[in-house]
C-alpha cells in the first residue's frame, strides 16, 4: 500500500469476500483497536469457512503469527504462489514478477492489527487419493516484537496464545495444536546454527529447554509449550536483503531478493505446505472441519472477552 505501485492490489476491507474480477484477496476478520479491544466479522468468517464446498471438509489451518511488520504477509504471498501453482517446480515464479496477495507494507506507521484471512480456502488433494482437504490460511498480528532471535517475551506471548488451548485441553485430554513452527527472520548466525531447519532445531533445543536454575514462570513457559503441541520445530531464515527491507518500491520480485533468502524459501515452503508433509490428524476420533474451526473462532475470541 504505501509503495503506491499500480500492479499491487489495494484493498476496501468491503464485506464482499471477492474482487469484483473474482479473485480472491485478503480480508481483515479481526481488528484489534489501541485502547486492546477488538471487534470479529464474524458474517466475513463464516461466509469463508462456511462456503458450501469446504465446510465439512478436514481442515488444515496454517496461521503466521508474529510481530507486526515483520514480514508475514510477504511470506505468506509467497506460500499462496506455491498454493496456486499447485506445487510445481515452478512454483516460485518469474524473476521480474511482482508478488500479490496479502498486501504487505514497508514504513513503519502503524496500520490496522489483527487478523487478516485468505478468501479462498484451498482444495488439496491427497498424494493417497483419499478425499480432498481444505487449507485454510490467516496471519495475525501479535503486538511483541519477534526478529533474529526467540526471545523470552515471544514465549511468554505464545503461552497467552496457547491460552485457549489449554482450555480445551482440559475437555478433550489431547493436546490441542498440532505443529508449531518458529520461523526466525534474519538469522545472522549461520556459523552457529546453519540456516534451515536442522539449525533450527539445535538452536530451538537450546531455548526450549528446561533447567532446575530457570527461574519457575521460564520452566512453566516452556512446559505449557510442549503441553501444546505434538510437533515444535523451527527453521532459521536468512536476511532478504536490503532492498526487501529499506526499499519503499519494493514490490516483491524475485530479482530483488538475496539468493540466499531464495534458496532458503525453496525448503521453507513445501517443507510448509506440500501434501505429503501436511497430514490432517485426528482429534479424539474426529477430524477438525471448516465449521468446526469457525466455532473454535468464535470460543476463542469468547476468551479473550472475558
Ligand atoms: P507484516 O505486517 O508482518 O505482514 O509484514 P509485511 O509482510 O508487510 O512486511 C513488512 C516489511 O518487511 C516489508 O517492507 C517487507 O519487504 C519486509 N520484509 C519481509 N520479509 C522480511 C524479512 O525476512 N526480513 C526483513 N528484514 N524484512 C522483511
Amino acid at each position: 500500500r504505501d509503495s503506491g505501485t499500480a500492479d499491487k492490489a489495494t484493498y476496501d476491507w468491503s464485506s464482499e469476500e471477492e474482487e469484483p474480477d473474482g479473485s480472491a484477496r485478503p480480508i481483515q476478520v479481526l481488528v484489534v483497536k489501541d485502547d486492546h479491544t477488538f471487534e470479529l466479522d464474524e458474517a466475513a468468517l463464516s461466509r469463508i469457512l462456511l462456503a458450501e464446498e469446504v465446510q465439512n471438509r478436514e481442515v488444515v489451518a496454517i496461521s503466521v503469527a508474529g510481530a507486526f511488520r515483520k514480514g508475514k504477509s510477504f511470506l505468506m504471498d509467497f506460500m499462496l504462489r506455491y498454493m496456486y501453482s499447485q506445487a510445481t517446480e515452478e512454483w516460485l515464479g518469474e524473476a521480474e514478477e511482482p508478488l500479490t496477495g496479502f498486501s504487505w507494507r514497508g514504513g513503519s506507521e502503524r496500520e490496522t492489527t489483527g487478523i487478516q484471512i485468505w478468501s479462498e480456502v484451498f482444495l488439496v488433494d491427497k498424494p493417497d487419493g483419499r478425499k480432498p482437504y481444505s487449507l485454510y490460511m490467516h496471519t495475525l498480528d501479535q503486538v511483541y516484537n519477534i526478529s533474529q532471535n526467540v526471545q523470552e517475551d515471544d514465549l511468554q506471548h505464545l503461552q497467552l496464545f496457547t491460552e485457549y488451548g489449554r482450555l480445551a485441553m482440559e475437555e478433550t485430554f489431547l493436546k490441542p495444536f498440532q505443529s508449531m513452527i518458529f520461523l526466525v527472520r534474519d538469522w545472522s548466525f549461520p556459523y552457529e546454527f546453519g540456516y534451515g531447519q536442522e539449525g533450527g532445531m539445535k538452536f530451538l533445543e537450546k531455548r526450549l529447554k528446561i533447567s532446575e536454575n530457570q527461574h519457575e514462570e521460564l520452566q512453566n513457559v516452556r512446559k505449557h509449550i510442549h503441553s501444546c503441541f505434538t510437533n515444535i520445530s523451527c527453521f532459521l531464515m536468512p536476511h532478504p536483503g536490503l532492498k526487501v527491507a529499506t526499499n519503499p518500491n519494493f514490490d516483491g520480485r524475485l530479482k530483488e531478493i538475496d539468493r540466499e533468502f531464495i534458496n532458503n524459501l525453496q525448503v521453507l515452503v513445501p517443507w510448509l505446505l506440500s501434501p505429503r508433509n501436511l497430514d490432517v490428524k485426528e482429534i479424539n476420533g474426529s477430524n477438525i472441519t471448516c465449521r468446526g474451526l469457525l466455532e473454535y473462532f468464535k470460543a476463542y475470541i469468547k476468551i479473550y472477552q472475558g
